[in-house]
């Protein structure tokens, strides 16, 4: 229970006075989206879209950094980076250029450029893995990291942990409802129940882990190195390393996906944590927004995978795509590696991602709420319960959808966007400590007016 109660029926009025804000200062978008909805899906290019909160989504005019202007002309600081597509800042300079010089000559051959030279060398230094490819998003390099495990292990299973989100890939929807696997709750349209090909335990939960790796017909075991996408849980000590062993143990291949852990350190969480996956898998920011992922793997699996095409197949089905490895994503992500993503980015903004969590803390202190916030490196997000969350079960029942339509409204009606779907915060490097403070203020307004 929290400390301090939330008066749910403040809570609704301030939504509606909210919403009538929002309406009445952005008519350009409300218009926008009026005639988009006569020829698109919901009114946007993409569902998720249509989850910003607010009845409309804002019409963006332009983005740089931190800060990007909708088509009414507000700016806002952008905390949520397309949720971590952007997390260099937007339009970030060594990429625009790059991009710009790879768009002269050309923007896709099927054919390598000396840039994937460069990025396999780059890869290897960072993530511990010698051997490369390159896909169009995390989505593809998820599913394409399932298939090469199940392909290299014979095995057709695959484990991951209630709560987890891997992109649109198939096998991963799936939950514990009271401790039993499930089809999650909006899983449209599957072409297989994921309860047939899926085994799901809570994250940090190292005997369930034990007794799913028990049955001889798993693969893989896909898992983030802290679950990103129900809040963050963090895993408690002794967790990756009892995962590893295990795994190893088991013959059980371990994929790290890194999407959005990247925020931890240039080598992710991997690095900073000595992970030592059999394969890695990674997308949204790494060529500063422009499509592009990368899963990598093991000098054992990669020989085994040679020999194993060699003798079966001269084309792999089910891997690939013609457009991933395209010279634009490789020239972007070679930009984004060497001049954006690298240690001064890190040493810049994870202080500033700390300065926010304890502005938000000593809100929740000074308040008495019963909610926590936890930072993964430039991450954070708080979450509406205290202690955090161990598991996705715990994460869930936290959940509180009608909260944070309001912190997200209020929050961008005051300049701050948030992620939707999460209460995150992303910091970009050009994020200043007044900037901070500025959220800082603003959480604590929105606060005030909920409780008082
Ligand atoms: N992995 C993780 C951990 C993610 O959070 C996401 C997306 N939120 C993905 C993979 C998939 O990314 P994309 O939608 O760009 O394919």
């Amino acid at each position: 229970m929290p400390k301090t109660e939330i008066n749910r029926s403040r809570l609704g009025t301030l939504i509606e006075a909210e919403s009538d804000r929002f309406t009445i200062d952005h008519p350009t978008s409300r218009r926008l989206f009026e005639q988009a909805r006569a020829h698109l899906l919901d009114g946007v290019p993409m569902n998720w879209m249509v989850a910003w909160p607010g009845p409309f989504p804002i019409f963006v005019k332009d983005a740089s950094g931190a800060n990007l202007t909708d088509i009414d002309g507000h700016r806002y600081l952008d905390l949520c980076l397309g949720d971590t597509g952007a997390m260099t800042g937007h339009a970030p300079p060594a990429v625009v250029e790059a991009i710009s010089a790879q768009a002269q000559r050309g923007i896709t051959y099927m054919l390598p450029t000396e840039d994937a030279v460069w990025l396999g060398a780059e890869l290897e230094r960072r993530f511990g893995l010698p051997c490369w490819q390159f896909a169009l998003t995390a989505t593809d390099a998820n599913r394409f990291a399932i298939r090469l495990a199940r392909y290299l292990t014979g095995r057709q299973r695959i484990v991951v942990f209630n709560g987890c989100y891997h992109g649109t890939v198939d096998e991963t929807f799936i939950s514990l409802l009271d401790g039993q696997p499930v089809s999650s709750p909006g899983n449209a349209g599957p072409p297989v129940d994921p309860t047939l090909t899926t085994r799901v335990v809570e994250f940090n939960d190292i005997s369930a882990l034990e007794s799913v790796l028990g049955h001889t017909d798993v693969a893989c075991v896909l898992a983030e190195p802290a679950l990103t996408n129900v809040g963050i849980v963090l895993p408690q000590p002794g967790f990756h390393h009892a995962l590893r062993e295990v795994t190893r143990r088991t013959g059980v291949l371990l994929i790290i996906d890194e999407t959005h852990t990247i925020s931890t350190g240039p080598g992710g969480y991997t690095q900073a944590f000595d992970l030592q996956p059999d394969i890695l898998t990674l997308g949204k920011p790494i060529a500063g927004g422009v499509p592009a992922a990368i899963y990598g793997f093991s000098a054992e699996l990669a020989a085994r995978l040679s020999s194993k095409l060699a003798a079966e197949a001269d084309l792999v089905h089910g891997i690939g795509g013609t457009l991933a490895g395209n010279a634009l994503s490789l020239a972007a992500m070679h930009a984004a590696f060497e001049h954006v993503l690298i240690p001064a980015f890190y040493e810049q903004t994870i202080p500033m991602a700390t300065r926010y969590v304890n502005g938000v803390e000593s809100v929740i202190r000074e308040f008495d709420l019963s909610w926590h916030i936890s930072q993964l490196g430039c991450r954070a997000e708080y979450g509406f319960c205290n202690p955090p969350p161990v598991n996705g079960t715990q994460a869930r029942l936290a959940q509180d959808p009608q909260l944070s339509d309001y912190m997200h409204l209020a929050s961008l009606n005051r300049g701050v966007l948030l992620t939707p779907f999460h209460n995150m915060a992303l910091i970009s490097p050009s994020v200043s400590p007044a900037d901070i403070d500025h959220c800082t203020e603003v959480f604590r307004e929105i606060v005030l007016a909920l409780i008082s």
